[in-house]
């Protein structure tokens, strides 16, 4: 590998680019340079800060083709699902153009009525993130919108597979007239970067989107510098179907968050929870919808499902559904492969499993890819237990008309994002985040802001 990384197509396992790696001077050079331009940085107005990231939106999606065109080929999604990506990091910079105008202090009525009390916000200062491959414009953006729009610079490290997203939106935010120095990426090894990031004095914060073992080292890491942390890590999502749900509808919804990026998304649902009245149909339908999904390269404009990222994907998801299948599983629908590791592309048709049992591995680790395990239920006792039997705590779908039904379910689900009859709950205006082992904080939101400031008390006295 060298100093070069070499980003390949992952439906054909063909070289796109070959990007320049870093090296430590330089990385150690682009921290320094973030840091110097915070003096200047926060001292630019909200609303000019605002105005620039609203060019940066624009910008953007001027260029939303070339950018989807990009992501698809070295990410592998269909295009349509690359152009939906463009809008939904823009929607990211849309909504903290907004909310950089509205950060605001407060008063506090003082004990005495010789003193008065203000609290103001500011700017923590630089931050650096890392970013997955599976979502690689959105999840930048997420980032990268509210750190700016509070007056921090920002500096990120992508996924080794998928750069060159990042790389053309940098550009276009420096096009937009963001300065360089404010917000810069370098490229990589997660772990060479990672402890650059972690162990330097300049980086305040540090944002992470990615695997859970990873957060918790960026976590330990952190420690040493006591680096305020945001952690978005994985999933394991429960979707639970009550025996009154309107079932066309819930297959429907399952279809989206199940099959979305070939299954490679930390909100999709990873274990189907039925109730067993309706399973049967349940899965019968699912199956059906499963097996019309058009698998191929994402640039084929009829494609629905596009590739596995990488061998290593692969090999998990096979794995799954080899031993859920070992241990009595029922395949419905998939369980069909199209890979070649010489050539590097790996595809796995939709899968339906049914008579899913909790000691399969595929009901304890995050899939990743596009396989629906169908488990099923008795009670909502049952259908809780089963679904908050998991270290992760990231999101949660139920489907059910009945509001004393959604209401317990809303109660006992132990998830940080729950979509009632919702299969797709993302959205720039929602703080999006997970409890337990999924994560620390939020992103999105009036809440995605606030990781970014300091809170500064002030106490005048002698009045
Ligand atoms: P990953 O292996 O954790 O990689 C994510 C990023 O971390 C990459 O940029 C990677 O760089 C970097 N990295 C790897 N080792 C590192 C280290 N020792 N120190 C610092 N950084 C390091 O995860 P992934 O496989 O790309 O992404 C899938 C995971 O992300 C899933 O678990 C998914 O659920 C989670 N995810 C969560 C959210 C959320 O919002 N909660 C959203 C999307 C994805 P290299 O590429 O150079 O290795």
């Amino acid at each position: 590998m060298g100093n070069i990384l070499i980003v390949k197509n992952p439906a054909t396992g063909k070289v796109i680019k070959e990007v320049k790696i870093n090296s430590e001077e330089e990385i150690r050079q682009a921290i320094k340079i973030g840091h110097d331009s915070f003096e200047k940085w926060k001292k630019v107005s909200a609303h000019e800060r605002s105005r620039l990231l609203t060019n940066w939106s624009r910008i953007i999606q001027e260029h939303k083709d070339e950018i989807a065109e990009i992501m698809t080929l070295e990410n592998g999604k269909p295009l349509s699902e690359s152009r939906g990506e463009v809008d939904y990091a823009t929607s990211y910079i849309d909504w903290y153009a907004e909310e950089a105008k509205r950060i605001y202090g407060r008063t506090v009525p003082a004990s005495s009525e010789t003193k008065r009390i203000v609290v103001s916000k500011q700017p923590i200062g630089l931050v650096a993130a890392i970013t997955p491959w599976n979502f690689p414009a959105a999840m930048m953006t997420r980032k990268a919108a509210p750190a700016l729009a509070a007056g921090c610079p920002f500096i990120v490290k992508p996924a080794a597979e998928t750069p060159l997203t990042t790389m053309k939106l940098i550009e276009l935010a420096h096009e937009a007239g963001i300065p360089t120095d404010v917000i810069q990426y370098v490229n990589g090894s997660g772990s060479v970067v990672g402890k650059m990031f972690t162990s330097s004095e300049y980086i305040r914060k540090i944002t992470f989107t990615g695997s859970t073992p990873i957060g918790k080292q960026l976590i330990k890491e952190s420690a040493e510098t006591i680096k305020h942390v945001t952690m978005e890590l994985g999933g394991h999502a429960p979707l639970i179907i009550a025996e009154d749900a309107d079932l066309d509808f819930a297959v429907a919804q399952t279809m989206i968050t199940k099959f979305r990026n070939a299954g490679q998304t930390c909100v999709c649902a990873n274990r189907i929870i039925v109730h067993e009245n309706i399973a049967e149909a349940f899965s019968e339908k699912l199956a059906k919808e499963a097996r019309n999904l058009k698998v191929g390269n994402g640039l084929d404009k009829d494609t629905q499902v596009g590739p596995i990222i990488n061998e290593k994907g692969f090999e998990k998801i096979v794995a799954q559904i080899n031993d859920a299948v070992k241990k009595g599983a029922e395949v419905l629908a998939g369980n069909r492969y199209n890979a070649d590791k010489d050539q590097g592309y790996f595809f796995v048709y939709p899968t339906v499993l049914t008579n899913v049992k909790p000691d399969m591995v595929i009901m304890q680790e995050e899939t990743f890819g596009p396989v629906a395990p169908i488990i099923t239920f008795r009670t909502l006792e049952e259908a809780v237990e089963i679904a908050n039997s998991t270290p992760y705590g990231l999101a949660a779908y139920f489907f059910t008309n009945n509001y004393k039904t959604g209401t317990y379910l809303h109660d006992h689900l132990d998830f940080g994002i729950i979509g009632w009859n919702d299969g797709a709950p993302s959205g720039a205006h929602i703080p999006f985040g997970g409890m337990k082992e999924s994560g620390l904080g939020r992103e999105g939101g009036i809440e995605g802001i606030e990781p970014y400031l300091e809170t500064k008390y002030l106490s005048i006295g002698n009045l």
